[in-house]
Protein backbone atom coordinates (compact mmCIF):
# COMPACT_ATOMS: atom_id res chain seq x y z
CA UNK A 1 0.00 0.00 0.00
CA UNK A 2 1.74 3.21 -0.96
CA UNK A 3 0.51 7.47 -0.89
CA UNK A 4 -1.53 6.70 -4.09
CA UNK A 5 -3.99 4.31 -3.02
CA UNK A 6 -4.45 6.14 -0.03
CA UNK A 7 -5.37 9.11 -2.28
CA UNK A 8 -7.21 6.96 -4.77
CA UNK A 9 -9.37 6.09 -1.53
CA UNK A 10 -9.58 9.19 0.24
CA UNK A 11 -9.60 11.53 -2.79
CA UNK A 12 -6.69 14.49 -3.93
CA UNK A 13 -8.77 17.46 -2.48
CA UNK A 14 -6.34 19.86 -0.32
CA UNK A 15 -7.25 22.60 1.44
CA UNK A 16 -4.76 25.60 0.19
CA UNK A 17 -4.65 29.32 0.87
CA UNK A 18 -2.05 32.00 -0.02
CA UNK A 19 0.67 33.13 2.37
CA UNK A 20 -0.87 36.82 2.28
CA UNK A 21 -3.84 35.15 4.49
CA UNK A 22 -4.71 36.10 7.85
CA UNK A 23 -4.03 33.10 10.80
CA UNK A 24 -7.81 34.09 11.40
CA UNK A 25 -8.61 33.14 7.74
CA UNK A 26 -6.22 29.68 8.73
CA UNK A 27 -8.25 29.16 11.62
CA UNK A 28 -11.90 29.54 10.06
CA UNK A 29 -10.56 27.25 7.16
CA UNK A 30 -9.68 24.70 9.63
CA UNK A 31 -12.78 24.82 11.22
CA UNK A 32 -15.00 24.88 7.98
CA UNK A 33 -13.56 21.71 6.64
CA UNK A 34 -12.54 19.88 9.87
CA UNK A 35 -8.80 19.28 9.06
CA UNK A 36 -5.53 20.29 10.94
CA UNK A 37 -3.28 21.64 8.43
CA UNK A 38 -3.61 24.04 5.15
CA UNK A 39 -0.85 23.92 2.59
CA UNK A 40 0.20 27.09 1.76
CA UNK A 41 0.73 27.88 -2.03
CA UNK A 42 2.12 31.10 -4.14
CA UNK A 43 0.71 32.21 -7.34
CA UNK A 44 2.39 29.94 -9.38
CA UNK A 45 0.46 27.29 -7.27
CA UNK A 46 3.98 25.92 -5.81
CA UNK A 47 3.97 24.86 -2.11
CA UNK A 48 5.25 28.11 -0.39
CA UNK A 49 4.52 26.47 3.38
CA UNK A 50 2.43 24.47 5.56
CA UNK A 51 0.60 25.99 8.59
CA UNK A 52 -0.65 23.38 11.24
CA UNK A 53 -3.27 23.83 14.25
CA UNK A 54 -0.50 23.56 16.81
CA UNK A 55 1.48 26.67 14.61
CA UNK A 56 -1.97 28.41 15.51
CA UNK A 57 -1.72 27.48 18.88
CA UNK A 58 2.19 27.97 19.63
CA UNK A 59 1.08 31.74 17.90
CA UNK A 60 -1.62 32.46 20.06
CA UNK A 61 0.01 30.97 23.42
CA UNK A 62 3.21 33.14 22.99
CA UNK A 63 1.63 36.36 21.47
CA UNK A 64 -2.39 36.37 22.48
CA UNK A 65 -5.36 36.31 19.93
CA UNK A 66 -3.87 39.61 18.37
CA UNK A 67 -1.65 37.58 16.21
CA UNK A 68 -4.54 35.98 14.48
CA UNK A 69 -4.64 39.39 12.13
CA UNK A 70 -1.10 38.50 11.31
CA UNK A 71 -0.32 36.94 7.52
CA UNK A 72 0.25 33.19 7.86
CA UNK A 73 3.42 33.37 5.78
CA UNK A 74 4.96 34.82 9.66
CA UNK A 75 4.05 31.41 11.39
CA UNK A 76 4.03 28.88 8.57
CA UNK A 77 7.14 26.43 8.12
CA UNK A 78 8.46 27.44 4.86
CA UNK A 79 10.60 23.87 4.62
CA UNK A 80 7.86 21.29 3.29
CA UNK A 81 8.56 17.92 3.67
CA UNK A 82 6.71 16.06 0.82
CA UNK A 83 5.60 12.45 -0.64
CA UNK A 84 5.75 10.66 -3.78
CA UNK A 85 2.62 8.90 -4.68
CA UNK A 86 4.83 5.95 -4.46
CA UNK A 87 6.12 5.90 -1.19
CA UNK A 88 4.59 2.86 1.43
CA UNK A 89 2.59 3.93 4.31
CA UNK A 90 5.65 2.44 6.23
CA UNK A 91 7.78 5.00 4.54
CA UNK A 92 5.35 8.32 5.41
CA UNK A 93 4.40 6.66 8.57
CA UNK A 94 8.49 6.79 9.42
CA UNK A 95 9.41 10.45 8.20
CA UNK A 96 5.87 11.47 10.24
CA UNK A 97 7.71 9.80 13.39
CA UNK A 98 11.04 10.77 13.00
CA UNK A 99 9.93 15.28 11.79
CA UNK A 100 7.37 14.56 14.68
CA UNK A 101 4.70 16.12 12.02
CA UNK A 102 1.18 14.79 11.06
CA UNK A 103 0.70 15.56 7.45
CA UNK A 104 2.78 14.81 4.02
CA UNK A 105 1.40 16.92 0.86
CA UNK A 106 1.94 14.57 -2.30
CA UNK A 107 4.00 16.00 -5.04
CA UNK A 108 4.16 14.50 -8.46
CA UNK A 109 6.34 16.55 -11.25
CA UNK A 110 6.25 19.11 -8.89
CA UNK A 111 2.21 19.54 -8.72
CA UNK A 112 0.34 19.11 -5.17
CA UNK A 113 -1.78 16.18 -5.85
CA UNK A 114 -2.80 15.33 -2.30
CA UNK A 115 -2.32 15.03 1.75
CA UNK A 116 -1.40 12.00 3.18
CA UNK A 117 -2.37 12.50 7.66
CA UNK A 118 -1.18 10.55 10.30
CA UNK A 119 -5.06 9.44 10.66
CA UNK A 120 -5.09 8.30 7.10
CA UNK A 121 -1.94 6.09 7.72
CA UNK A 122 -3.60 4.80 11.45
CA UNK A 123 -6.80 3.98 9.50
CA UNK A 124 -5.08 1.37 7.25
CA UNK A 125 -3.05 -0.07 9.95
CA UNK A 126 -6.22 -0.48 12.12
CA UNK A 127 -7.98 -2.40 9.18
CA UNK A 128 -4.70 -4.55 8.56
CA UNK A 129 -4.84 -5.42 11.95
CA UNK A 130 -8.89 -6.57 11.71
CA UNK A 131 -8.58 -8.20 8.98
CA UNK A 132 -4.93 -10.10 9.98
CA UNK A 133 -6.89 -11.28 13.07
CA UNK A 134 -10.18 -11.82 11.29
CA UNK A 135 -8.23 -14.29 9.24
CA UNK A 136 -6.64 -15.76 12.76
CA UNK A 137 -9.75 -16.01 13.72
CA UNK A 138 -11.03 -17.96 11.13
CA UNK A 139 -8.22 -20.37 10.80
CA UNK A 140 -8.81 -21.21 14.47
CA UNK A 141 -12.27 -22.08 14.59
CA UNK A 142 -11.74 -24.29 11.41
CA UNK A 143 -9.56 -26.21 12.95
CA UNK A 144 -11.68 -28.74 15.09
CA UNK A 145 -13.53 -29.35 11.97
CA UNK A 146 -10.70 -29.57 9.77
CA UNK A 147 -9.72 -32.48 12.32
CA UNK A 148 -12.86 -34.19 12.58
CA UNK A 149 -12.84 -34.76 8.85
CA UNK A 150 -9.71 -36.03 8.16
CA UNK A 151 -11.03 -38.60 11.00
CA UNK A 152 -13.60 -39.37 9.61
CA UNK A 153 -12.22 -40.01 6.25
CA UNK A 154 -9.78 -42.10 7.94
CA UNK A 155 -11.97 -44.00 10.52
CA UNK A 156 -14.67 -44.87 7.91
CA UNK A 157 -13.00 -46.82 5.57
CA UNK A 158 -11.41 -49.07 8.35
CA UNK A 159 -14.30 -49.68 10.01
CA UNK A 160 -16.18 -51.17 6.95
P1 LIG B 1 1.40 18.74 12.68
O1 LIG B 1 1.87 17.65 13.58
O2 LIG B 1 1.22 18.30 11.28
O3 LIG B 1 0.25 19.49 13.26
O4 LIG B 1 2.61 19.80 12.55
C1 LIG B 1 3.56 20.03 13.56
C2 LIG B 1 4.57 21.07 13.03
O5 LIG B 1 5.21 20.56 11.85
C3 LIG B 1 3.96 22.41 12.62
O6 LIG B 1 4.90 23.42 12.91
C4 LIG B 1 3.76 22.29 11.11
O7 LIG B 1 3.84 23.53 10.44
C5 LIG B 1 4.94 21.41 10.73
N1 LIG B 1 4.63 20.49 9.61
C6 LIG B 1 3.52 19.76 9.43
N2 LIG B 1 3.60 19.02 8.32
C7 LIG B 1 4.80 19.28 7.77
C8 LIG B 1 5.51 18.84 6.60
N3 LIG B 1 4.99 17.94 5.77
N4 LIG B 1 6.73 19.37 6.35
C9 LIG B 1 7.29 20.25 7.19
N5 LIG B 1 6.70 20.70 8.30
C10 LIG B 1 5.47 20.24 8.61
Amino acid sequence: MNAATILKSKGRGVVTAAANKSLLDIAKLLVQHGIGCIVIVGNDDKIAGIVSERDLMHAIGQSGAKVLKEPVSDFMTKKVVTAREADTVDQLMSEMTTHRFRHMPVVERGRLIGLVSIGDLVKIHIADAEFESGAMRQYITSQPSVLFDQASRLRLPGGA
